[in-house]
């Protein structure tokens, strides 16, 4: 019997392993594609910080493009928000995972991958599409939105269609100014969401469109004009890739017995900004961390996972809250106008005072995981 089994090879499922087999436990990792994120279906905009305290910064020659100066249209209004140091990076999530993956596998868990979770029989047993029976002490779900253990236990309900947020991206080869990433809100590319081009390079982009699910758009369409308003000259449209994030409250539980769920799946995303990618570093690292401390009988139930993350849980559901409002289209534009002109005003007037808060807040998260190590 495996110690840990992660279902799942992302983000937050590579994190975990790691995590879980760096403290010497046995670790098997599912994922249902051969290959993990590709094509890239994310904006891959991730804060600079959060790369470095995971060390997916230094020492490789990948993508990862500084960001100085964000552009957003809200409609007619136009907000200009410059950087002194970069708030987001646009990085290759494609070798992000890779990475993960490899320093997985390094650390010795078995990868298995190209194998879906089909079923889950309490409390150890893990039932692949092959038919094959893996067995766990623990279970960690990294499953992404499918949240597919959470579900089968009872922790995750079926979502509401406006707490999807569907998306649609393209990768394009093109001329782009490379510091700058532009946003534009609600219609008509973006309705009840936004639209974004984020440059990987100067010939490289992600142009994408991600809206509050339920309503009846022709997501193409919609992105194949915002393409044609936003690119000049000539392009070429490497790949495009549909895909969704949870736009919802975070899962008020986010384990059970010898379950923990993480990332998506525990609905740890940001739902006003559809940003996910660091809950999934942080949460994936944290049910690594507490598996091994319930391995070596350090603690004697994962009741620790859960009390790490209600405070990450509680500004996420504040966020949560502030969206429901925001749910009919008058508001949608009222609130968010409200939002970019009071944080374009702040760092207009004061601009090292409002990015050194903002970098501050956006560290709270991990020490979290700094003061779990040190215990
Ligand atoms: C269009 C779009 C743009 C986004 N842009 C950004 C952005 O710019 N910045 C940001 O921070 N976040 C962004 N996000 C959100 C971000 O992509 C997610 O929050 C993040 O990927 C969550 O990682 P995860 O590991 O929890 O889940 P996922 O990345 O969803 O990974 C889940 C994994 O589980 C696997 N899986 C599912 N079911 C099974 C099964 N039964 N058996 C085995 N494996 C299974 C899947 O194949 C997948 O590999 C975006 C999301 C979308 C949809």
């Amino acid at each position: 019997m495996f110690d840990v089994i992660v279902i799942g090879g992302n983000l937050a499922g590579t994190s975990a392993a790691i995590n879980a087999s760096s403290r010497g436990l046995n670790v098997a990792l599912v994922e249902k594609n051969e290959q993990p994120f590709s094509p890239a279906h994310c904006g891959e905009a991730i804060h600079k910080d959060i790369l470095e305290y995971f060390d997916l910064l230094h020492n490789h020659e990948y993508i990862k493009n500084p960001i100085m100066e964000v552009i957003i249209n809200v409609g007619i209004k136009k907000y200009n928000y410059k950087f002194k140091t970069p708030l987001q990076m646009i990085i290759d999530r494609n070798y992000i995972e890779n990475e993960l993956l490899q320093r997985a596998e390094k650390q010795g868990v078995k990868l298995i991958l190209g194998n879906r979770m089909k079923d889950f029989n309490r409390p150890n047993d893990i039932i692949l599409a092959d038919n094959t029976v893996i067995q766990g002490k623990i279970i960690i779900d990294s499953s992404g939105i499918a949240c597919q253990v959470g579900r089968l236990i009872g922790l995750a309900n079926k979502l509401r269609p406006e707490d999807i947020g569907v998306g649609i991206q393209s990768r394009i080869q093109g001329n782009f100014n490379v510091d700058t990433m532009k946003l534009w809100f609600h219609k008509p590319y973006g309705p009840m969401g936004y639209a974004w081009l984020f440059p990987l390079n100067d010939k490289l982009a992600n142009v994408g469109i991600g809206i509050m699910g339920g309503q009846k758009f022709d997501m193409k369409e919609l992105l194949d004009s915002y393409i044609k308003y936003e690119i000049k000259g000539d392009y070429k449209i490497l790949s495009t890739y549909r895909s969704c994030v949870p736009i919802t409250a975070p899962l008020n539980r986010v384990y059970k017995e010898n379950v923990m769920i993480t990332g998506d799946a525990a609905r740890l995303a940001n739902s006003l900004t559809a940003g996910g990618m660091r809950y999934a570093l942080i949460s994936g690292s944290l049910a690594g961390i507490i598996a091994s401390k319930y391995i070596k009988k350090e603690i004697n139930s994962l009741e620790l996972y859960q009390l790490n993350l209600n405070k990450t849980i509680r500004s996420l559901t504040k966020i949560y809250n502030i969206k429901r409002k925001m749910e009919k289209e008058k508001n949608f534009i009222k609130i968010y106008s409200i939002i970019f002109s009071i944080a374009c005003n702040l760092n207009n007037i004061a601009p090292n005072i409002c990015q050194n808060y903002l970098f501050k807040s956006l560290r709270k998260d991990w020490r979290i995981i700094d003061s779990l190590k040190v215990n």
